[in-house]
């Protein structure tokens, strides 16, 4: 079978691999969509990989085989991949800490015994039956492909306590910029902002709902000191990573704000210690999200109260041409909307 794998910095391969294997706990699944995410462009960018089961980790597919001690699941389910529930065993687990899970934040990152040796740009991948989750009905699957980001977004809203009527600023309305600012105006914001350079993905911020979307600069104070009631935002999030986002974040929220860090691309952003300090600002980070998160973002899709169509390139990638859409996104082209591979192309 056929699967792309990072093999350096900047360096992709198509190769041919042995079938996957089953496992005790595992189950091996048929790739139907794999969305292609900003922590893949930053793995290609850089040639590293917490472990190879990372590149392509947004993935949808059909159940092929199941292990026979693997109870709930079944030959032609339709599947996605997301955070099992915690373990119950590992040393955070046993103090009572579930939400930070060691095994969950293992299995997310592709760390897991049971991952196997490459990603989900691949036509088959073997994957533990407890990260598996099952596609409502009413979510494609091209939709099913974006369940992992809204998770991530989910999750992100949730850290940050929107309430009603808050004043949120999103920076960066790429994929999860976007999700995040549809899931906090799901939360009760009153007014939503979005903030980026392109001016397409400014145009889908808008089309989804948020109540502007403007480049960084001095429109955004405009729009806060008449928004914001001159105070500024109850809410930013950074996400984008970019070499100034958090920044431009932390300069949007009124005194005793809340700045939520999403991204988690290498940089040297930082808001300085009188930044936090001359708003009061309550600094949380968002990293990956929880199984809570996956069902939560399941039934805001499923319903389609949570609108992820628009977010999604209508053309799909073949595992050929994988290499050219990660050195164009690479190069900054980043104008689009999410680019999912299809390797049965
Ligand atoms: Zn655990």
């Amino acid at each position: 079978m056929r699967a792309v794998l990072l093999t350096g910095e900047q360096q992709t391969s198509l190769v041919e691999l042995d079938e996957p294997t089953l496992l005790s706990g595992a189950l091996i699944v048929e790739v139907l969509r794999c969305g292609i995410g900003g922590s893949d462009v930053e793995s290609f960018l850089t040639g590293r990989l917490p472990a190879p089961a990372w590149f392509g980790h947004e993935w949808t597919g059909r159940v092929v085989a199941v292990a026979d001690d693997v109870a709930g699941h079944f030959e032609g389910e339709r599947v996605l991949g997301a955070a099992p529930p915690p373990c119950g065993g590992c040393r955070p687990c046993r103090s009572g800490l579930g939400s930070h899970c060691a095994v969950v934040l293992d299995m997310i990152i592709g760390a897991d015994p049971l991952a196997s040796n490459h990603g989900a740009f691949a036509e088959r991948i073997r994957v533990d039956a407890r990260r598996v989750h099952r596609v409502p009905e009413g979510i494609d699957e091209d939709g099913a492909a974006l369940a992992e980001p809204a998770a991530v977004a989910t999750h992100a809203v949730a850290r940050a306590d929107v309430a009603m009527g808050d004043i949120v600023v999103v920076v960066g309305a790429g994929t999860i910029g976007l999700l995040v600012a549809e899931i906090a105006r799901l939360s009760g914001a009153g007014a939503v902002l979005a903030v980026d350079p392109h001016e397409g993905r400014r145009e889908l911020a808008c089309d989804l709902g948020a109540d502007a979307a403007l480049a960084p600069g001095a429109d955004v104070a405009r729009w806060l000191a008449d928004k914001g009631h001159g105070l500024g935002a109850d809410v930013a999030f950074d996400c984008a990573a970019g070499a100034t986002s958090l920044v431009t974040a932390s300069a949007s929220i009124r005194r005793g704000g809340t700045v939520v860090a999403v991204g988690v691309r290498q940089s040297k952003n930082v808001m300085t210690a009188p930044d936090i300090l001359e708003r009061e600002a309550d600094l949380r980070a968002a990293l990956g999200y929880q199984v809570a998160d996956v069902r939560r973002a399941l039934d805001l899709m499923a319903d389609d109260r949570l609108k992820v169509g628009p977010i999604i390139d209508p053309e799909p990638v073949p595992l050929s041409g994988l290499d050219g859409v990660l050195r164009a996104l690479a190069a900054g082209g980043r104008d689009r909307q999410k680019r999912l591979v299809q390797p049965a192309l």
